[in-house]
Protein backbone atom coordinates (compact mmCIF):
# COMPACT_ATOMS: atom_id res chain seq x y z
CA UNK A 1 0.00 0.00 0.00
CA UNK A 2 0.75 3.36 -0.38
CA UNK A 3 3.17 5.30 2.09
CA UNK A 4 1.15 8.64 1.43
CA UNK A 5 -2.28 9.32 3.04
CA UNK A 6 -2.97 12.13 0.21
CA UNK A 7 -5.49 9.37 -1.25
CA UNK A 8 -5.70 11.99 -4.81
CA UNK A 9 -2.22 12.70 -4.73
CA UNK A 10 -1.70 8.50 -4.64
CA UNK A 11 -4.03 8.02 -7.24
CA UNK A 12 -2.40 10.14 -9.44
CA UNK A 13 1.22 9.14 -8.65
CA UNK A 14 -0.48 5.00 -9.26
CA UNK A 15 -2.09 5.29 -12.35
CA UNK A 16 -0.52 2.67 -14.61
CA UNK A 17 1.05 0.95 -12.22
CA UNK A 18 2.41 -2.57 -13.44
CA UNK A 19 3.33 -5.23 -10.81
CA UNK A 20 7.03 -6.43 -11.39
CA UNK A 21 6.33 -9.96 -9.47
CA UNK A 22 3.39 -11.78 -8.79
CA UNK A 23 1.58 -11.04 -5.87
CA UNK A 24 -0.37 -13.68 -4.00
CA UNK A 25 -4.30 -13.03 -3.26
CA UNK A 26 -5.05 -10.43 -0.27
CA UNK A 27 -0.61 -9.88 -0.20
CA UNK A 28 0.30 -5.84 -0.45
CA UNK A 29 2.04 -3.90 -2.72
CA UNK A 30 4.11 -0.80 -3.10
CA UNK A 31 1.49 2.17 -4.95
CA UNK A 32 5.03 3.99 -5.55
CA UNK A 33 9.11 3.55 -4.29
CA UNK A 34 9.12 3.08 -0.46
CA UNK A 35 12.89 4.19 0.56
CA UNK A 36 14.69 2.14 3.10
CA UNK A 37 13.37 3.09 7.06
CA UNK A 38 10.30 4.81 5.68
CA UNK A 39 6.67 4.30 6.86
CA UNK A 40 4.78 1.97 5.21
CA UNK A 41 0.85 2.68 5.70
CA UNK A 42 -2.12 0.70 5.52
CA UNK A 43 -5.92 1.60 7.49
CA UNK A 44 -4.02 5.35 7.67
CA UNK A 45 -1.60 3.59 10.37
CA UNK A 46 1.91 3.33 9.77
CA UNK A 47 2.35 -0.45 10.37
CA UNK A 48 5.99 -0.82 9.71
CA UNK A 49 8.86 0.70 8.21
CA UNK A 50 10.49 -0.59 5.32
CA UNK A 51 13.61 -2.72 5.64
CA UNK A 52 15.40 -2.62 2.39
CA UNK A 53 14.11 0.31 -0.73
CA UNK A 54 10.59 -1.70 -2.02
CA UNK A 55 10.29 -0.52 -5.90
CA UNK A 56 6.43 0.36 -7.21
CA UNK A 57 4.68 -2.54 -8.22
CA UNK A 58 7.00 -5.12 -5.69
CA UNK A 59 5.02 -7.32 -3.43
CA UNK A 60 5.14 -5.85 0.21
CA UNK A 61 6.24 -9.06 1.87
CA UNK A 62 6.56 -9.44 5.79
CA UNK A 63 10.42 -9.36 5.86
CA UNK A 64 10.28 -6.23 4.08
CA UNK A 65 8.13 -4.86 7.16
CA UNK A 66 10.16 -3.66 10.20
CA UNK A 67 7.46 -3.64 13.29
CA UNK A 68 7.14 -0.62 14.68
CA UNK A 69 7.60 -0.48 18.85
CA UNK A 70 4.48 -0.93 20.51
CA UNK A 71 2.62 2.46 21.51
CA UNK A 72 3.55 3.25 25.19
CA UNK A 73 0.36 3.80 27.56
CA UNK A 74 0.71 6.87 28.56
CA UNK A 75 -0.56 10.44 26.98
CA UNK A 76 -3.67 8.37 25.27
CA UNK A 77 -6.62 10.60 24.01
CA UNK A 78 -9.39 9.52 26.97
CA UNK A 79 -12.82 9.84 26.00
CA UNK A 80 -12.18 12.52 23.61
CA UNK A 81 -14.57 10.62 20.59
CA UNK A 82 -17.31 9.14 22.30
CA UNK A 83 -20.14 8.12 19.77
CA UNK A 84 -23.51 7.45 21.28
CA UNK A 85 -25.67 6.09 18.57
CA UNK A 86 -29.63 6.76 18.05
CA UNK A 87 -31.34 3.63 19.41
CA UNK A 88 -32.90 1.22 16.67
CA UNK A 89 -36.16 -0.07 17.98
CA UNK A 90 -38.37 -3.05 17.31
CA UNK A 91 -36.60 -6.02 16.82
CA UNK A 92 -37.20 -9.00 18.83
CA UNK A 93 -36.46 -12.51 18.87
CA UNK A 94 -38.01 -15.30 21.15
CA UNK A 95 -35.21 -16.94 23.96
CA UNK A 96 -35.35 -18.47 26.96
CA UNK A 97 -35.71 -15.85 29.95
CA UNK A 98 -34.36 -17.22 33.63
CA UNK A 99 -34.96 -15.95 36.49
CA UNK A 100 -31.91 -13.65 37.23
CA UNK A 101 -33.23 -11.50 34.12
CA UNK A 102 -30.73 -13.34 31.50
CA UNK A 103 -31.97 -14.75 28.44
CA UNK A 104 -30.76 -17.76 26.90
CA UNK A 105 -30.42 -18.12 22.90
CA UNK A 106 -30.60 -22.52 23.98
CA UNK A 107 -31.81 -24.89 26.69
CA UNK A 108 -29.20 -26.97 27.56
CA UNK A 109 -28.57 -29.18 30.74
CA UNK A 110 -24.76 -28.35 31.84
CA UNK A 111 -22.78 -30.54 34.03
CA UNK A 112 -20.04 -28.37 35.46
CA UNK A 113 -16.97 -30.66 37.17
CA UNK A 114 -14.26 -28.92 39.83
CA UNK A 115 -11.52 -30.99 38.42
CA UNK A 116 -9.98 -32.81 35.00
CA UNK A 117 -9.88 -35.90 37.21
CA UNK A 118 -13.57 -36.40 36.90
CA UNK A 119 -13.68 -35.73 33.11
CA UNK A 120 -13.75 -39.62 31.58
CA UNK A 121 -16.88 -40.19 34.35
CA UNK A 122 -18.51 -37.11 33.28
CA UNK A 123 -18.11 -37.72 29.86
CA UNK A 124 -19.46 -41.54 30.40
CA UNK A 125 -22.65 -39.92 31.93
CA UNK A 126 -22.94 -37.36 29.45
CA UNK A 127 -23.16 -40.30 26.61
CA UNK A 128 -25.62 -42.17 29.26
CA UNK A 129 -27.81 -39.35 29.76
CA UNK A 130 -28.44 -38.47 25.83
CA UNK A 131 -29.37 -42.16 25.37
CA UNK A 132 -31.31 -42.79 28.15
CA UNK A 133 -32.91 -39.35 29.25
CA UNK A 134 -32.82 -36.68 26.86
CA UNK A 135 -35.36 -38.25 24.60
CA UNK A 136 -37.70 -37.81 26.95
CA UNK A 137 -37.52 -34.13 27.57
CA UNK A 138 -37.68 -32.51 24.18
CA UNK A 139 -37.79 -29.34 25.17
CA UNK A 140 -33.84 -29.52 26.10
CA UNK A 141 -31.60 -28.63 23.05
CA UNK A 142 -28.67 -30.66 24.81
CA UNK A 143 -26.02 -32.38 27.42
CA UNK A 144 -22.92 -30.36 27.93
CA UNK A 145 -20.02 -31.18 30.75
CA UNK A 146 -18.25 -28.73 31.05
CA UNK A 147 -14.38 -30.13 31.32
CA UNK A 148 -11.53 -28.80 31.40
CA UNK A 149 -8.00 -29.28 32.26
CA UNK A 150 -7.77 -27.14 36.09
CA UNK A 151 -8.44 -28.37 39.40
CA UNK A 152 -5.62 -29.66 41.30
CA UNK A 153 -2.26 -29.41 40.87
CA UNK A 154 -2.01 -26.10 40.35
CA UNK A 155 -1.22 -23.16 42.72
CA UNK A 156 -4.87 -22.23 44.12
CA UNK A 157 -4.27 -19.26 46.59
CA UNK A 158 -1.94 -17.35 43.42
CA UNK A 159 -3.24 -14.09 42.26
CA UNK A 160 -3.66 -15.25 38.85
CA UNK A 161 -5.89 -18.44 39.83
CA UNK A 162 -8.82 -16.31 40.16
CA UNK A 163 -9.68 -16.09 37.02
CA UNK A 164 -9.66 -19.60 36.29
CA UNK A 165 -11.74 -20.17 39.34
CA UNK A 166 -14.28 -17.19 38.40
CA UNK A 167 -14.38 -18.43 34.36
CA UNK A 168 -15.59 -21.88 35.32
CA UNK A 169 -18.29 -20.22 38.40
CA UNK A 170 -19.41 -17.75 35.64
CA UNK A 171 -19.59 -20.22 32.71
CA UNK A 172 -21.92 -22.43 34.75
CA UNK A 173 -24.35 -19.28 35.33
CA UNK A 174 -24.68 -18.84 31.28
CA UNK A 175 -27.70 -18.01 30.39
CA UNK A 176 -28.15 -20.75 28.60
CA UNK A 177 -28.09 -23.49 31.12
CA UNK A 178 -31.52 -21.57 32.71
CA UNK A 179 -30.06 -20.91 36.47
CA UNK A 180 -29.47 -25.11 36.84
CA UNK A 181 -26.09 -26.62 37.54
CA UNK A 182 -25.03 -30.07 38.84
CA UNK A 183 -21.63 -30.39 39.85
CA UNK A 184 -19.26 -33.81 39.68
CA UNK A 185 -16.63 -33.39 41.74
CA UNK A 186 -13.94 -35.88 42.91
CA UNK A 187 -13.33 -34.89 46.26
CA UNK A 188 -9.65 -33.97 46.80
CA UNK A 189 -9.02 -31.60 44.60
CA UNK A 190 -7.87 -27.98 45.34
CA UNK A 191 -11.20 -26.61 43.68
CA UNK A 192 -13.47 -27.54 45.99
CA UNK A 193 -16.96 -27.11 45.56
CA UNK A 194 -16.84 -24.73 47.90
CA UNK A 195 -14.57 -22.46 46.42
CA UNK A 196 -15.94 -22.38 43.15
CA UNK A 197 -19.60 -21.68 44.45
CA UNK A 198 -18.63 -20.33 47.72
CA UNK A 199 -22.76 -19.68 47.97
CA UNK A 200 -25.78 -22.33 49.28
CA UNK A 201 -24.90 -25.39 47.65
CA UNK A 202 -26.55 -28.82 48.30
CA UNK A 203 -24.43 -31.61 48.55
CA UNK A 204 -25.84 -35.10 48.14
CA UNK A 205 -29.42 -32.92 48.95
CA UNK A 206 -27.56 -31.13 52.03
CA UNK A 207 -27.13 -27.48 51.58
CA UNK A 208 -24.30 -25.53 52.87
CA UNK A 209 -25.36 -21.91 53.30
CA UNK A 210 -22.46 -19.43 53.04
CA UNK A 211 -22.02 -15.88 51.78
CA UNK A 212 -23.04 -15.24 48.29
CA UNK A 213 -20.82 -13.31 46.39
CA UNK A 214 -21.93 -10.14 44.68
CA UNK A 215 -21.65 -11.96 41.21
CA UNK A 216 -23.78 -15.24 41.96
CA UNK A 217 -27.51 -14.64 41.95
CA UNK A 218 -29.04 -15.97 45.37
CA UNK A 219 -31.73 -18.35 42.84
CA UNK A 220 -28.63 -20.69 41.92
CA UNK A 221 -28.35 -23.67 43.91
CA UNK A 222 -26.01 -26.20 42.26
CA UNK A 223 -26.28 -29.98 42.98
CA UNK A 224 -23.06 -31.41 43.55
CA UNK A 225 -22.12 -34.92 43.08
CA UNK A 226 -18.61 -36.05 44.63
CA UNK A 227 -16.75 -39.07 43.61
CA UNK A 228 -14.95 -40.00 46.76
CA UNK A 229 -18.01 -39.97 48.60
CA UNK A 230 -18.83 -43.57 50.50
CA UNK A 231 -21.93 -44.22 49.17
CA UNK A 232 -20.42 -44.17 45.73
CA UNK A 233 -19.56 -47.85 45.42
CA UNK A 234 -18.14 -48.59 42.24
CA UNK A 235 -18.28 -46.94 38.77
CA UNK A 236 -22.21 -47.66 38.33
CA UNK A 237 -23.12 -46.24 41.49
CA UNK A 238 -21.54 -42.97 40.49
CA UNK A 239 -23.30 -43.31 36.65
CA UNK A 240 -26.36 -43.60 38.54
CA UNK A 241 -25.75 -40.58 40.99
CA UNK A 242 -25.26 -38.11 37.99
CA UNK A 243 -27.85 -39.21 36.00
CA UNK A 244 -30.28 -39.11 39.22
CA UNK A 245 -29.39 -35.25 39.96
CA UNK A 246 -29.67 -34.93 35.79
CA UNK A 247 -32.89 -36.63 35.92
CA UNK A 248 -34.24 -34.04 38.25
CA UNK A 249 -32.61 -30.95 36.68
CA UNK A 250 -34.10 -32.08 33.11
CA UNK A 251 -37.38 -31.80 34.24
CA UNK A 252 -37.02 -28.70 35.61
CA UNK A 253 -35.01 -27.18 32.62
CA UNK A 254 -37.76 -29.23 29.49
CA UNK A 255 -40.32 -26.42 31.25
CA UNK A 256 -38.92 -23.54 29.73
CA UNK A 257 -40.33 -21.46 26.91
CA UNK A 258 -39.05 -19.42 24.04
CA UNK A 259 -40.63 -15.57 24.83
CA UNK A 260 -40.31 -12.75 22.37
CA UNK A 261 -37.28 -11.15 23.43
CA UNK A 262 -35.93 -7.67 22.80
CA UNK A 263 -32.61 -7.41 21.11
CA UNK A 264 -31.53 -5.70 24.12
CA UNK A 265 -31.91 -9.29 25.75
CA UNK A 266 -28.26 -10.24 22.85
CA UNK A 267 -25.43 -10.52 24.47
CA UNK A 268 -23.13 -11.10 21.66
CA UNK A 269 -19.54 -12.24 21.78
CA UNK A 270 -17.47 -11.31 18.10
CA UNK A 271 -13.80 -12.61 17.86
CA UNK A 272 -11.71 -13.56 14.74
CA UNK A 273 -9.61 -16.43 13.91
CA UNK A 274 -7.12 -18.03 11.18
CA UNK A 275 -7.64 -14.19 10.03
CA UNK A 276 -5.99 -13.30 6.54
CA UNK A 277 -5.55 -9.93 5.06
CA UNK A 278 -9.48 -9.76 3.94
CA UNK A 279 -10.27 -10.10 7.38
CA UNK A 280 -10.02 -5.88 8.21
CA UNK A 281 -11.92 -5.29 4.80
CA UNK A 282 -14.75 -7.16 4.68
CA UNK A 283 -15.78 -9.87 7.58
CA UNK A 284 -14.35 -7.57 10.19
CA UNK A 285 -16.30 -4.39 8.90
CA UNK A 286 -19.23 -6.16 8.49
CA UNK A 287 -19.45 -7.13 12.03
CA UNK A 288 -18.28 -4.01 12.94
CA UNK A 289 -21.72 -2.56 11.56
CA UNK A 290 -23.32 -5.17 13.06
CA UNK A 291 -21.97 -4.58 16.28
CA UNK A 292 -23.51 -0.94 15.94
CA UNK A 293 -26.70 -2.27 15.13
CA UNK A 294 -26.96 -4.38 18.43
CA UNK A 295 -25.75 -1.33 20.59
CA UNK A 296 -28.35 0.87 18.70
CA UNK A 297 -30.74 -1.97 19.77
CA UNK A 298 -29.91 -2.07 23.43
CA UNK A 299 -27.94 -5.31 23.60
CA UNK A 300 -24.67 -5.92 24.41
CA UNK A 301 -21.66 -6.53 22.30
CA UNK A 302 -18.14 -7.57 24.02
CA UNK A 303 -15.22 -7.78 21.76
CA UNK A 304 -11.65 -8.95 23.30
CA UNK A 305 -7.91 -10.38 22.10
CA UNK A 306 -5.77 -8.08 23.87
CA UNK A 307 -2.59 -8.23 21.50
CA UNK A 308 -5.13 -7.77 18.65
CA UNK A 309 -6.12 -4.59 20.05
CA UNK A 310 -3.16 -3.34 21.60
CA UNK A 311 -1.31 -1.53 18.29
CA UNK A 312 -4.98 0.33 18.40
CA UNK A 313 -5.26 1.27 22.33
CA UNK A 314 -5.17 5.12 21.32
CA UNK A 315 -8.37 4.71 19.56
CA UNK A 316 -10.24 2.69 22.03
CA UNK A 317 -9.37 5.16 24.94
CA UNK A 318 -10.42 8.13 22.51
CA UNK A 319 -13.88 6.24 22.54
CA UNK A 320 -14.08 4.92 26.03
CA UNK A 321 -17.76 6.53 27.34
CA UNK A 322 -16.14 7.56 30.67
CA UNK A 323 -12.24 8.35 32.06
CA UNK A 324 -12.90 5.08 33.91
CA UNK A 325 -13.68 2.99 30.67
CA UNK A 326 -10.55 4.43 29.35
CA UNK A 327 -8.33 3.32 32.48
CA UNK A 328 -9.36 0.03 33.03
CA UNK A 329 -8.65 -1.13 28.96
CA UNK A 330 -4.83 0.74 30.13
CA UNK A 331 -5.19 -1.04 33.37
CA UNK A 332 -5.91 -4.72 31.14
CA UNK A 333 -3.11 -3.82 28.25
CA UNK A 334 -0.58 -3.02 30.84
CA UNK A 335 -1.53 -6.00 33.04
CA UNK A 336 -1.25 -8.06 29.37
CA UNK A 337 2.10 -5.97 28.62
CA UNK A 338 3.87 -7.51 32.00
CA UNK A 339 1.52 -11.19 31.40
CA UNK A 340 3.73 -11.53 28.05
CA UNK A 341 7.06 -9.71 29.20
CA UNK A 342 6.96 -12.51 32.47
CA UNK A 343 7.44 -15.17 29.38
CA UNK A 344 10.26 -13.96 27.33
CA UNK A 345 8.05 -12.32 24.54
CA UNK A 346 5.64 -9.27 23.22
CA UNK A 347 2.51 -8.81 21.18
CA UNK A 348 4.71 -9.46 18.16
CA UNK A 349 3.90 -12.95 19.40
CA UNK A 350 0.50 -13.12 17.51
CA UNK A 351 0.10 -13.89 13.97
CA UNK A 352 0.36 -17.45 12.98
CA UNK A 353 2.36 -18.98 9.71
CA UNK A 354 -1.24 -18.49 8.23
CA UNK A 355 -1.99 -15.06 8.94
CA UNK A 356 1.35 -14.30 7.21
CA UNK A 357 0.77 -16.67 4.24
CA UNK A 358 -2.97 -14.79 4.36
CA UNK A 359 -1.12 -11.50 3.65
CA UNK A 360 -0.95 -9.98 7.04
CA UNK A 361 2.47 -8.60 7.65
CA UNK A 362 2.53 -8.41 11.27
CA UNK A 363 0.88 -7.91 14.43
CA UNK A 364 0.06 -4.13 13.77
CA UNK A 365 -1.50 -4.33 10.63
CA UNK A 366 -4.05 -7.87 12.09
CA UNK A 367 -4.68 -5.78 14.68
CA UNK A 368 -6.03 -3.08 12.45
CA UNK A 369 -8.26 -5.15 11.03
CA UNK A 370 -9.26 -6.95 13.94
CA UNK A 371 -9.79 -3.75 16.21
CA UNK A 372 -13.26 -2.71 13.60
CA UNK A 373 -15.29 -5.36 14.97
CA UNK A 374 -16.12 -3.01 17.37
CA UNK A 375 -17.92 -0.75 15.17
CA UNK A 376 -18.31 2.92 15.76
CA UNK A 377 -20.13 3.71 19.00
CA UNK A 378 -18.59 4.19 22.68
CA UNK A 379 -17.18 1.60 24.70
CA UNK A 380 -19.32 1.68 27.85
CA UNK A 381 -17.62 -1.32 29.97
CA UNK A 382 -14.14 -3.28 30.61
CA UNK A 383 -14.21 -6.80 31.45
CA UNK A 384 -10.84 -8.33 33.27
CA UNK A 385 -10.65 -12.21 32.32
CA UNK A 386 -13.62 -14.43 33.52
CA UNK A 387 -15.75 -11.40 34.91
CA UNK A 388 -19.21 -11.92 34.59
CA UNK A 389 -20.91 -8.95 32.37
CA UNK A 390 -23.60 -6.88 34.21
CA UNK A 391 -24.24 -4.20 31.72
CA UNK A 392 -25.31 -3.61 28.26
CA UNK A 393 -23.88 -1.70 24.93
CA UNK A 394 -20.21 -1.96 23.68
CA UNK A 395 -17.79 -3.86 25.95
CA UNK A 396 -14.54 -4.37 26.17
CA UNK A 397 -14.21 -8.10 27.45
CA UNK A 398 -10.26 -8.62 28.18
CA UNK A 399 -9.02 -12.04 26.59
CA UNK A 400 -6.42 -13.44 25.07
CA UNK A 401 -6.52 -13.86 21.17
CA UNK A 402 -6.35 -17.75 21.20
CA UNK A 403 -9.83 -18.53 19.30
CA UNK A 404 -10.83 -21.24 22.37
CA UNK A 405 -9.60 -19.23 25.25
CA UNK A 406 -11.30 -16.08 23.95
CA UNK A 407 -14.56 -18.16 23.19
CA UNK A 408 -14.26 -19.89 26.99
CA UNK A 409 -13.77 -16.66 28.47
CA UNK A 410 -16.84 -14.73 26.68
CA UNK A 411 -19.30 -17.58 27.27
CA UNK A 412 -17.81 -17.04 30.91
CA UNK A 413 -18.92 -13.42 30.16
CA UNK A 414 -22.58 -14.58 29.81
CA UNK A 415 -22.09 -13.92 26.03
CA UNK A 416 -25.84 -16.19 24.20
CA UNK A 417 -24.30 -15.65 20.55
CA UNK A 418 -21.13 -15.98 19.05
CA UNK A 419 -20.00 -14.46 16.38
CA UNK A 420 -16.51 -15.72 14.48
CA UNK A 421 -14.60 -14.26 11.49
CA UNK A 422 -12.53 -16.20 9.52
CA UNK A 423 -10.66 -16.17 6.38
CA UNK A 424 -8.30 -19.30 6.63
CA UNK A 425 -10.70 -21.26 7.37
CA UNK A 426 -11.88 -22.99 10.95
CA UNK A 427 -14.37 -25.36 12.24
CA UNK A 428 -14.45 -24.04 15.50
CA UNK A 429 -17.56 -24.38 17.30
CA UNK A 430 -18.77 -24.48 20.88
CA UNK A 431 -20.89 -26.14 22.81
CA UNK A 432 -22.74 -24.20 24.88
CA UNK A 433 -23.30 -21.15 22.48
CA UNK A 434 -24.61 -21.17 18.66
CA UNK A 435 -21.75 -19.79 16.64
CA UNK A 436 -22.39 -17.65 13.32
CA UNK A 437 -18.92 -18.38 10.95
CA UNK A 438 -18.07 -15.75 8.76
CA UNK A 439 -16.15 -16.06 5.96
CA UNK A 440 -13.83 -13.17 4.25
CA UNK A 441 -13.46 -14.51 1.12
CA UNK A 442 -15.82 -15.76 -1.46
CA UNK A 443 -13.46 -18.73 -2.19
CA UNK A 444 -13.40 -19.99 1.09
CA UNK A 445 -17.20 -19.65 1.90
CA UNK A 446 -16.99 -21.64 -1.58
CA UNK A 447 -15.30 -24.31 -0.85
CA UNK A 448 -16.60 -24.89 2.98
CA UNK A 449 -20.12 -23.90 1.99
CA UNK A 450 -20.98 -26.56 4.76
CA UNK A 451 -19.15 -24.70 7.48
CA UNK A 452 -19.83 -20.76 6.76
CA UNK A 453 -22.79 -19.24 7.84
CA UNK A 454 -22.16 -15.93 5.92
CA UNK A 455 -19.98 -14.68 2.92
CA UNK A 456 -18.29 -11.51 3.59
CA UNK A 457 -15.93 -11.97 0.63
CA UNK A 458 -18.94 -10.56 -1.67
CA UNK A 459 -17.42 -7.01 -0.28
CA UNK A 460 -14.50 -7.79 -2.06
CA UNK A 461 -15.94 -8.48 -5.58
CA UNK A 462 -18.10 -5.62 -5.50
CA UNK A 463 -21.71 -8.20 -4.62
CA UNK A 464 -22.56 -6.47 -1.67
CA UNK A 465 -21.78 -3.59 0.37
CA UNK A 466 -20.49 -3.75 4.48
CA UNK A 467 -23.75 -2.46 5.19
CA UNK A 468 -26.11 -5.21 3.07
CA UNK A 469 -23.51 -7.71 5.16
CA UNK A 470 -24.14 -6.28 8.20
CA UNK A 471 -27.41 -6.15 7.72
CA UNK A 472 -27.47 -9.90 7.17
CA UNK A 473 -25.88 -10.88 10.05
CA UNK A 474 -27.73 -8.76 12.35
CA UNK A 475 -31.07 -10.83 11.08
CA UNK A 476 -29.45 -14.10 11.69
CA UNK A 477 -28.41 -13.05 14.65
CA UNK A 478 -31.89 -12.70 15.72
CA UNK A 479 -32.64 -15.92 13.72
CA UNK A 480 -30.09 -18.01 15.33
CA UNK A 481 -30.71 -16.63 18.90
CA UNK A 482 -34.50 -17.38 17.93
CA UNK A 483 -33.67 -21.60 17.34
CA UNK A 484 -32.28 -21.40 13.92
CA UNK A 485 -29.33 -24.04 13.86
CA UNK A 486 -25.78 -22.69 12.56
CA UNK A 487 -23.41 -25.25 10.12
CA UNK A 488 -21.30 -25.35 13.65
CA UNK A 489 -24.27 -26.48 15.51
CA UNK A 490 -25.79 -28.86 12.51
CA UNK A 491 -22.57 -30.81 12.75
CA UNK A 492 -22.14 -30.79 16.13
CA UNK A 493 -18.18 -28.88 16.30
CA UNK A 494 -17.70 -28.38 19.81
CA UNK A 495 -14.14 -27.29 20.83
CA UNK A 496 -13.05 -27.62 24.16
CA UNK A 497 -13.45 -25.01 26.67
CA UNK A 498 -9.44 -23.83 27.55
CA UNK A 499 -9.26 -21.56 30.79
CA UNK A 500 -6.70 -19.04 30.86
CA UNK A 501 -4.49 -19.59 33.80
CA UNK A 502 -1.70 -17.15 34.09
CA UNK A 503 -0.74 -18.79 37.90
CA UNK A 504 1.74 -21.34 38.38
CA UNK A 505 1.16 -25.02 38.36
CA UNK A 506 2.31 -27.44 40.73
CA1 LIG B 1 -9.17 -15.19 18.13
Amino acid sequence: MANDTNQEQTQEQTRGLRLIEAVPQGHKLALRQIEKDQAITRYNVTIGYASETIAAGRWVHENLVQLPPARTLDQLPIATRAIHLPPLEGYTFQGYRNVDGSVGTRNILAITTTVQCVAGVVECAVKRIKEGLLPRFPNVDDVVGLEHSYGCGVAIDAPGAQIPIRTVRNISLNPNFGGQALVVSLGCEKMQPSRLFPASVKLMGTKIPTSLPAETTSAFEPTIVCLQDAQHVGFESMITSIMHSAEQQLAILNQRQRVTCAAADLVVGVQCGGSDAFSGVTANPAVGFATDLLVRAGASVMFSEVTEVRDGIDQLTARAATPEVAAAMIREMDWYDLYLKRGGVDRSANTTPGNKKGGLSNIVEKAMGSIVKSGSSAISGVLAPGEKLAQKGLIYAATPASDFICGTLQLAAGMNIHIFTTGRGTPYGLAAVPVIKVATRNELAERWHDLMDINAGKIASGDASIDDIGWEMFHLILAVASGKKTWAEYWKLQNALVLFNPAPIT
